[in-house]
């Protein structure tokens, strides 16, 4: 599913779905690249999903430092250096947390690290647009790619 922000979707729709897991992403997802602010209607989007009784966890490419301050910020599980598009972090959380695939849903902003993610792993994803126009060095070479026709058909080969 391909979305403007994460307001597109509501917690009570993925619940219904049968999500009882939701992993986001940090970087230009919870929080625009290089900054620590959390807008609050995305503060209030996880508080939402909490009182649903849906777990809430950040997986980032992201170093220890930034993912702590976030962690600080939002509340939620904050699991950083997880080298995605590689879904073994993934599937971690999976195990620690008791989930199949089938009740997970990824939510993130590029294709080849968080829908490829998915992808592997084999859980539904929400594609948004990024949250700044600014990315990191080797975002910039993927968001290049997102133009290509691979991109596409990542994102409508999965759920
Ligand atoms: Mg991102």
């Amino acid at each position: 599913m391909v979305i403007d922000k994460l307001s597109d979707i509501s917690p009570v729709f993925l619940y219904e779905n049968g999500i009882r897991l939701i992993v986001l992403d940090l970087d230009n997802t919870l929080s625009p690249y290089g900054n620590y602010t959390v807008e609050h209607e995305i503060k209030r989007w996880i508080a939402e999903a909490k009182k649903l009784n849906m777990d809430v966890v950040v997986l980032s490419n992201t170093w220890y430092l930034r993912a702590l301050i976030s962690k600080l910020i939002v509340k939620v599980p904050v699991y950083y250096m997880a080298l995605k598009p590689s879904p073994f972090a993934l599937w971690k959380i999976l195990i620690r947390y008791g989930y199949s695939p089938d009740e997970t849903c990824v939510i993130g902003d590029q294709v080849f690290t968080d829908v490829l993610m998915a992808r592997f792993a084999g859980t539904s994803f929400v594609l948004v647009k990024p949250l700044s126009r600014h990315d990191g060095p080797h975002t910039k070479i993927f968001r290049i790619l997102e133009r290509s026709f691979i991109a596409e058909k990542i994102v409508s080969s999965v759920k």
